[in-house]
């Protein structure tokens, strides 16, 4: 279980996350929704440190980062290969093909031999329909390909949590549909995640959970059902509003 508490970061002119304490269950996918500039991406970023908050607690497991403390690289490194990133965009390597993206991690960090980390590499090419694209560089493949590769790199290092900041936005509505079956799928199997989207639709299908993001601050943070079916005051005004 990943837990924030009592996480604050400001920004030069902006106070991002405002005393945000919350629980990500495991086996469960969180989608984190709310208005532009609210938050989301800082609070996603900081699970995974990319983005250093002032105070506060992040606990994984076993693992207790204290913000206001230097965080060292056993830490950093601890908690990075429990939780893997896939970014907006697509990060793979343009000079390596689409097995070499995906084996490289498991390989330098996992220790993986070449077999093994390439007959991983090829279920996952399996699992998000892409099985014929092992030998293609990055430049070869439509953006929809490029980010199923992407999460294949992120799921070939057998991350605890996989954590998404909107995977689908750069892409065409066809594209999208074709990453949001993969994410589904693997809610499905009960991966641990958590997607930061502005796609209801999709967020209505795959949250377990939802996080309702504003000012800084979760405003909702409970079952995906009840925040759909019954949303009240400034929620039910966003989704009127986006609908
Ligand atoms: P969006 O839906 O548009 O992606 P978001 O909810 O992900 O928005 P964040 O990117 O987390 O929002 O930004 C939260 C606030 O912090 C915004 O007001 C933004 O301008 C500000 N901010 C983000 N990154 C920085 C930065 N590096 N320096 C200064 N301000 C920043
Ligand atoms: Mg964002």
């Amino acid at each position: 279980m990943i837990t924030l508490e009592h996480v604050d970061k400001k920004y030069i002119e902006h106070h991002a996350l405002k005393d945000v304490s919350l629980d990500f269950p495991k086996n469960e996918t969180t989608v984190i929704i709310g208005p532009s500039g609210s938050g989301k991406s800082t609070l996603l970023r900081a699970i995974n440190l990319l983005e250093l908050p002032e105070k506060g607690h992040l606990k994984f497991d076993d693992l207790d980062i204290d913000f206001s403390q230097p965080i060292s690289s056993k830490q950093q490194f601890q908690l990075r290969r429990k939780s893997g990133m896939v970014f907006q965009n697509w990060n793979l390597f343009p000079h390596l093909t689409v097995l070499q993206n995906i084996t490289e991690g498991p390989r330098a960090v996992l220790k993986q031999s070449k077999t093994v980390a390439e007959n991983a590499a090829k279920k996952l090419l399996e699992l998000v329909g892409l099985p014929d694209t092992a030998n293609r560089y990055p430049n070869q493949l439509s953006g929809g390909q490029q980010q199923r590769i992407s999460i294949c790199r992120a799921l070939a290092m057998q991350p605890e949590y996989l954590l998404l900041d909107e995977p689908t936005s750069a892409l065409d509505p066809e594209l999208e549909i074709q990453v949001l079956r993969v994410l589904k799928d693997l809610a499905a199997q009960k991966q641990s995640m958590i997607v930061v989207t502005h796609n209801m639709e999709f967020a209505r299908l795959v949250a377990d959970r939802i996080v309702f993001f504003e000012d800084g601050q979760a405003i909702y943070n409970g079952a995906s059902k009840a925040f759909f079916d019954h949303p009240e005051g400034r929620i039910k005004a966003f989704l009127e509003a986006i609908s």
